[in-house]
């Protein structure tokens, strides 16, 4: 029996199936296609950016993006260790180091005064990851990357719809990446964009997305032959994705608008809760504006977390927790065994649980969410 709250759900804005038809009748399945394209602009004008790649993943988008900024053995870029797998894995797969520092205890996003302490010579990027779609202290951030000249890469993965000091969410490091992925807010199963604000990386970057060739300038008339050029992999997404991503951007507003009621729904029936103790709700600084992308809750210790879990899920709700801090996985350990203890991120992954939210989500499924909180704490 399929849980009767989902932890996620795919909206659908009923133009996908009318976007992925028209690709079939085209006749033609080439990447870079139409909708490619019109996702494309759509995210160009979203983040007034240079340029932007589709890309297979966000995953692609931040390997593309360690490239770019030639990044490799003796280089240090300073990440936060509470974050996805991949903002790491694309650095570090270039032979450069992962600087795992601390975040910021309210809104779990990384401390700008961690990075201060860890920027030194072989510092080469700051890759700022916007947790739950809420911005980072990205004036902060940029004024450390000026003052000692590192690149800013935005890992905006979650940040589509988004802003923070008047600013989309991708619209202030030199690179940045969102994706697309089932599970985020706007989704087409497995895909991501990288956009480039720094106009000179863009040239190198359609070589990149396409295995290293000068495909790009070749079909654009540049050059009279297309051959190997650079380093590069297979990033390019396919047009079918692009088909159902572009009904998903184009709907933006409307799932965005479905999540933060749903968000501000559970933020009211909870605070109680917090008032008496029992629970932190998350919290957004006043210059940004979140895209609700999730909503989750601190408790006392991972015993609590643990059984909360479990209690929701006798419940029929699937919520679940993220992330094992990545200087504490295997493989964190084996590439940056030097982390000292970050004892906001440690403390937070043990304490963190996150509940169903997703646009379509009902009133009664979030009160079933809401009772069950209610009924463990009292
Ligand atoms: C989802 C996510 C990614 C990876 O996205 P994919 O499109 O699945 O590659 C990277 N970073 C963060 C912070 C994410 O939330």
């Amino acid at each position: 029996m399929p849980p009767r709250v989902p932890f996620t759900q795919t909206f659908l804005s009923g133009k996908e199936l009318e976007y992925v038809t028209r690709v079939i009748e085209q006749g033609s399945l080439a990447s870079d296609g139409p909708f490619s394209q019109q996702s494309a602009e759509w995210l160009k004008q979203y983040c007034g950016a240079a340029g932007v790649l589709m890309t297979s993943s966000c995953t692609a988008a931040l390997e593309m993006a360690a490239m770019l900024c030639e990044l490799g053995p003796g280089d240090e870029v300073i990440m936060p260790s509470f974050t996805f797998v991949s903002t790491a894995s694309a650095v570090t797969r270039t032979g450069a180091q992962p600087v795992f520092v601390d975040i910021d205890r309210r809104t779990l996003n990384i401390d700008p005064a961690c990075i201060a302490e860890q920027v030194n010579s072989r510092t080469r990027a700051i890759i700022p990851v916007h947790y739950a779609g809420v911005g980072c202290a990205m004036e902060a951030i940029g004024e450390l990357a000026r003052e000692h000249g590192l690149v800013v890469i935005e890992d905006a993965a979650q940040g589509v719809g988004a802003a923070c000091g008047g600013r989309p969410l991708g619209a202030h490091g030199q690179l940045s990446t969102f994706s697309f992925h089932h599970t985020k807010n706007v989704a087409c199963g497995e895909g991501g964009a990288l956009c480039v604000n720094d106009e000179s990386m863009l040239e190198r970057a359609r070589i990149l997305r396409d295995k290293g060739t000068n495909r790009a300038a070749f079909l654009s008339g540049q050059v009279d032959k297309y051959s190997w050029v650079d380093e590069g992999s297979s990033y390019l997404p396919s047009e079918l994705a692009c088909a159902f991503l572009l009904a998903q951007l184009e709907a933006v507003e409307q799932i965005n608008g479905a999540r933060k009621q749903a968000y501000e729904f559970y933020h009211q029936q909870l605070e109680q809760l917090e008032e008496q103790g029992h629970i932190v709700r998350p919290h957004v600084p006043a210059e940004c504006q979140t895209n609700h992308h999730l909503y989750h809750l601190l408790v006392a210790d991972r015993e609590v977390r643990d059984q909360l879990l479990l209690a929701l899920n006798e419940n029929g709700i699937h919520a679940v927790f993220h992330y094992v801090p990545l200087h504490l996985s295997p493989m964190g350990k084996r590439l940056a065994p030097e982390t000292p203890t970050l004892p906001v991120t440690e403390s937070s992954s043990e304490r963190i649980l996150r509940l169903p939210l997703f646009a379509g989500i009902t009133t009664e499924q979030q009160q079933q969410v809401i009772a069950a909180i209610h009924d463990f704490f009292t």
